[in-house]
């Protein structure tokens, strides 16, 4: 089977009837690409920024930054690099930081919302991004957006620092796509709003399905309620989709579903443009997909949406995937 994989690195990811999406990677430092390439990742989906600050102790420069991102975006050589913003907090910590101990992190001051109240932090990521950006074919995404008020002020500070670059005579890509994760609720019953003013999406279905069952992503007590294919996660996936296509926007998937053999042929169903996952897990993907026809994927995504539980969901994708 892994030899019958191996044959799909070169070939693009489309159904078979011929309906095109993109399969690309989650990486956490540049060292990653190698598997990205190795691979037959389209892109990249995902590049989690934190691992820059951690383990270290102190925050990294805007020169080491701006090394890295660039090393990135050289390494995927014009192929899509979706960049997210520094995500700590919850359950990345930066001691360094100094942060007061909270009772919920997971519902606390971090990512976005810590990005905002501590600029000059943001600032330097954003300033490295953009001085990278000419490197290749950079997206940039905000992590844990819970409100267009959020959006618009993070874009504002962007906005601000290329203006300071471009004044500098730096050199900043035209056209740098800009973009946001869905990983609260709020926000992905709001995406019709959010579609109008962003780029794309991405859901983050890691954080989003912990927030929407309100059960911890860490807690095996109550993993049983962190289902990817429960109806009422299905749903809001497909608010999304529905709303960035209104908009002639695009969505991704960057959490753990979207490498899921059993979700997989719902997502195709329900129009998910771009699916990000571990490296390791694109050429599967591949072969499964090129092995589903999308229409039957929109009867089977139509009917699991209308169901009442996981199981019901599971049962009705394994029905209609083993032909
Ligand atoms: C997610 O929440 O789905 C996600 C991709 O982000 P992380 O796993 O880094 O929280
Ligand atoms: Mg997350």
């Amino acid at each position: 089977q892994k030899a019958e994989w191996a044959k799909l690195v070169n070939e693009p990811t489309v159904s078979a009837d011929n309906h095109h999406v993109e399969l690309v990677a989650n990486i956490g430092t540049p060292n990653d690409l190698k598997g990205v390439t190795a691979n037959g990742g389209e892109g990249v989906g995902l590049y989690r920024t934190e691992f820059l600050y951690m383990g270290r102790d102190q925050l990294p420069t805007e020169e080491e930054q701006f090394e890295a991102y660039k090393a990135v975006l050289e390494g995927m050589a014009g192929k899509p690099v979706v960049v997210r913003t520094l995500d700590i907090g919850g359950d990345k910590e930066l001691p360094y930081l100094e942060l007061p101990k909270e009772m919920n992190p997971f519902l606390g001051f971090r990512a976005i919302r810590l990005c905002l109240e501590e600029q000059g932090i943001f600032r330097t990521q954003l300033r490295a991004l953009l001085r990278a950006s000419s490197y290749g074919n950079l997206k940039i995404m905000f992590p844990m957006i819970a409100t267009l008020d959020e959006f618009r002020a993070a874009k504002a500070i962007l906005e601000e620092e290329k203006q300071k670059l471009l004044t500098e005579g730096q050199k900043v890509a035209d056209k740098i796509e800009l973009g946001i994760m869905v990983e609260i609720p709020s926000t992905a019953v709001l995406a019709d709003q959010f579609a109008k003013e962003v780029d794309f999406f991405s859901i983050g279905t890691n954080d989003l399905i912990q927030y929407t069952m309100a059960a911890d992503r860490m807690n095996q007590r109550v993993s049983y309620l962190y289902q990817p294919y429960s109806p009422s996660i299905l749903r809001l996936v497909k608010m999304v989709i529905d709303a960035s296509h209104a908009e002639g926007k695009w969505t991704g998937m960057c959490g753990e579903m979207a490498g899921d053999e059993t979700a997989i042929p719902i997502l195709l169903g329900l129009g998910l443009d771009e699916f990000s996952m571990s490296a390791t897990s694109i050429l599967k993907a591949r072969s499964l997909i090129r092995n589903l026809k999308k229409s039957d994927m929109e009867k089977l995504a139509q009917e699991v949406l209308n169901m009442q539980t996981t199981s019901q969901v599971i049962e009705a994708v394994n029905l209609a995937t083993t032909k």
